[in-house]
């Protein structure tokens, strides 16, 4: 564990938060201008949040809305923009991991996604039209046949796919600890055990000191609720992953997945797996969406009704696991706004920044989302500094106990959806998922 702050210090910046964010920010300032001196505060230690608990998709994904971010600034050619930093930011990480040295057992084994009825499958054919409107090359997004898919991977049931080779897989704790180590070598100060109780212009102050700085910016996503300014503009979400024991070869020869590609299926209710390196099978998905209050579920315990839903899926999917045991479960906390589209922010009059709301697809964009802010706090205003996320401001969500309903109601809406198409055989997706979409602003 490294220090905690214990007196009152000054710098240039003050950096909330030791995930991603707030790591490839100090990373990127150091780039920009390596004299800046820069303190990072972390409640607990660098990687406690979902940098430290994710599942390690480096994903070109945007996270948001892409039309919605193409009306915010610079209109469809800034949305397409958006998408293909994204695309190339997935290279950039990849870059700066090799040089950097860092252990996080990189690899770019693509992503598969799988559709399980024809409903599915037919969203799946808009998506990737959607893909191509948004700048997305021919290559970098494929359609497979049901066949196309159990050659790569045997899924109970698929009817079809999308191939995306860009998609690249880390380990998010071998990443996070190699960022500290990489921004504590250009000079960076990390102080770990260090709560910030608030955050104004200039100060950010815990119960043991405080830091000075004429920039101070907040990068701590979904634990958000006790220090934002305003904390109903972004709630946190809970992920859950559950993990099998290591898988006998008689399985792997059912099910194939020699590539090691990412796998994510086309359901409502969302749900992302992987083959990891020693064998399991690693299954993420939502389980309980949302605790009342904004709550953050601490440590990162998982409820049984969400390890059995996973499992369940787990068992519907790769029927030859049954009878294999399951090792681990954890589960953490990922930051939405009200329109589930990510946020950079710097008012260079206070010196008060932050970047938030990947709604779960934050390992790349946290990447490029702190380089915009990084850049706004040296004072560009083109390049990735004029990003569509850049300066805008979402609304706030509704006060409970409307909010717990509303984002409860949408997940149920989506759950009953998927069972609906599934047991209608449908080839239109349920109008119960087009109301959930709607609710939400995800449809493209
Ligand atoms: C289970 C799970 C799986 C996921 N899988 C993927 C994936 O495969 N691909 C993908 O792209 N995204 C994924 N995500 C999302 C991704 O992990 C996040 O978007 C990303 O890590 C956010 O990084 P961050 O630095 O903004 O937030 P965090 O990593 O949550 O960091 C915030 C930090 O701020 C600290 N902090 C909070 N309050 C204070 C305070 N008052 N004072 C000091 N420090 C404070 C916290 O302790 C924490 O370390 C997943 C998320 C979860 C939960």
């Amino acid at each position: 564990m490294r220090a905690p702050l214990t007196a009152d210090i000054e710098a240039d910046v003050c950096i909330v938060g030791a995930g991603f964010t707030g790591l490839w920010t100090a990373f990127h300032l150091k780039e920009l201008d390596p004299s800046l001196r820069i303190v990072v505060l972390e409640r607990e230690f660098a990687g406690y949040g979902a940098s430290g608990r994710n599942a390690g998709w480096l994903s070109p994904l945007v996270p948001g809305n892409r039309r919605v971010f193409s009306r915010s600034s610079g209109g469809r050619e800034a949305g397409i923009h958006l998408q293909r930093r994204m695309l190339e930011a997935v290279d950039e990480v990849l870059e700066i991991i090799s040089a950097e040295q860092i252990e996080a057992a990189a690899i770019r084994s693509g992503n598969v996604v799988v559709a399980r009825n024809e409903a599915a499958m037919n969203r799946l054919r808009s998506r990737l039209e959607g893909d191509r409107a948004w700048g997305f090359r021919p290559d970098e997004g494929i359609e497979l046949s049901a066949e196309g898919v159990s050659e790569r991977i045997a899924v109970a049931g698929a009817v079809g796919g999308l191939f995306y080779p860009t998609v690249a897989r880390i380990d998010p704790g071998g990443l996070v600890r190699g960022l500290a180590e990489a921004v504590e070598r250009r000079g960076v100060v990390i102080h770990e055990g260090s709560p910030v109780e608030t955050i104004e212009a200039g100060i950010a102050r815990s119960a043991a000191g405080s830091v000075r700085a004429r920039a101070v910016l907040r990068c701590t996503e979904g634990y958000s609720v006790d220090v934002a300014r305003d904390p109903r503009r972004i709630i946190p979400i809970n992920s859950s992953i559950v993990i099998t024991d290591p898988l006998p070869e008689s399985v792997w020869a059912e099910i194939g997945w020699g590539g090691k590609e990412l796998f994510s299926d086309a359901a409502h209710v969302f749900s992302y797996s992987q083959r990891t390196d020693d064998g399991r099978i690693l299954l993420g998905g939502r389980g309980n969406p949302y605790r009342f209050g904004s709550g953050t579920g601490g440590d990162g315990r998982v409820d049984r009704a969400t390890v059995d839903s996973l499992v369940s899926r787990i068992r519907a999917m790769f029927p030859a696991t049954d009878g294999h045991g399951i090792a681990h479960a954890w589960s953490g906390v990922l930051g939405v706004t009200r329109d589930w589209c990510a946020s950079v922010m710097f008012d260079p009059g206070s010196g008060v920044g932050h970047a938030q709301g990947y709604a779960g697809h934050g390992v790349t964009s946290s990447y490029l989302a702190a380089k915009t802010l990084a850049e706004r706090v040296v004072g560009s205003r083109g390049g990735d500094a004029a990003l569509p996320w850049a300066g805008r401001q979402t609304r706030s969500w509704e006060p409970e106990p409307i909010r717990w309903l509303g984002v409860h109601a949408m997940y149920r809406l989506f759950a009953f959806a998927d069972w609906a198409e599934e047991r209608s055989h449908a080839r239109r997706t349920s109008l119960f998922a087009s109301i959930g979409s709607r609710l939400a602003g995800l449809h493209e």
